[in-house]
């Protein structure tokens, strides 16, 4: 499709009234979150006939960051590089994929930019505001903080491994499972912004490349240690029933799973009270460690099998 042409299809398909002049007027004055990712096929992704599940990840990831940012999402823009093996089908398919996100998010596309590349590659440009009149960072965690997750981890590392051929399972429903669990996340906007107006929450952080990963980032900003309970990093049953074929792995892929949107929050409050607003909103919260001063070693993992204890991860880092 030519470059005008498909402004102009994405214009209809998206009700989109903000596309078509040099700059696009919010007419906000509430905007004060911004957030970019960049999309690259062959290094973000694969393309095997999954154009609408590209789309899906493309937003899901600029959404994400908002919320975990303690803020609603309202706009966001889209530059897409296209290659020259793309066909129109390809492209309806992604944009599908966008809009299903930004339905679901309810946040409005207000612009973007086209134009040829030699691989597909995609960048979205998010706007949001906070909540509250601050944004929750990754640098507030305090001494003493619990440590909580959101829903479970390791299942979209499974799904990658299965799409990558790097692992097989025979039975097709547990497949499918962890294929979806892949690409579809589920975020909580709704649940993000009662939490934020109802407790006191020092840190947050979204998990797109591993609990480990990601946690470290809130450390090392906020200046602290952790102590994590090994045993209670929360898992799918699905996930579980995966421990003959996972051997080794088992433990460690949870913890290092990325791409789980997950967030993983700090907050003086106890398991009950962050427990019984996570109910309200059917969402399972796990206590997964305490934060502690600042320490050379900064995470220290508790009830681990003896060689992934205390080091082992900083090979995975
Ligand atoms: P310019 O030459 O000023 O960059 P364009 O022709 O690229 O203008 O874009 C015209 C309008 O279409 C603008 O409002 C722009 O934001 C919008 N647009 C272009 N590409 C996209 C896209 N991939 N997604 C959404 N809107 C787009
Ligand atoms: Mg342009």
């Amino acid at each position: 499709m030519e470059e005008f042409k498909l402004i102009e299809y994405i214009k209809r398909s998206f009700n989109a009234n903000l596309i078509g002049d040099d700059s696009a007027f919010l007419n906000s004055e509430q905007i004060n979150l911004i957030s970019k990712d960049i999309l690259v096929e062959d290094v973000h992704f694969k393309i095997n006939n999954n154009f609408f599940e590209i789309g899906v990840k493309s937003l899901i990831a600029n959404v994400s960051d908002i919320i975990a940012s303690g803020g609603i999402p309202l706009y966001f823009f889209l530059a897409i590089g296209i290659p020259a093996y793309l066909n129109e089908s390809n492209l309806k398919e992604f944009l599908k994929g966008i809009k299903k996100v930004s339905k679901k998010y309810n946040v409005e596309l207000a612009g973007g930019d086209i134009s040829k590349s030699e691989k597909f590659f995609i960048s979205v440009t998010i706007t949001g505001k906070t909540i509250l009149k601050y944004p929750i960072t990754r640098s507030g965690a305090k001494v003493n903080d619990n440590i909580f997750v959101t829903g479970n981890l390791g299942d979209s590392e499974v799904g990658l491994r299965l799409i990558l051929n790097k692992l097989s399972l025979h039975n097709e429903k547990l497949k499918n499972y962890f294929v979806k669990k892949h690409f579809f996340q589920k975020l909580y906007p709704e649940f993000v912004e009662t939490l934020c107006k109802k407790c006191k929450i020092n840190s947050m952080i979204d998990i797109s490349d591993g609990f480990l990963q990601d946690l470290l980032h809130i450390l090392k900003m906020s200046k602290k240690s952790a102590v994590i309970f090994g045993k209670s990093i929360p898992t799918s049953n699905y996930y579980k029933k995966l421990k003959k074929v996972l051997k080794t792995d088992f433990q460690r892929i949870p913890l290092i799973s990325g791409e789980e949107y997950q967030l993983i929050f700090t907050s003086p409050e106890n398991f009950e009270t962050i427990n019984s607003i996570a109910r309200d909103f059917k969402i399972k919260i796990t206590e997964v460690g305490k934060i502690k001063g600042n320490k050379k070693e900064q995470i220290k993992i508790l009830d681990m099998f003896e060689k992934f204890d205390n080091l082992g991860y900083r090979h995975f880092l």
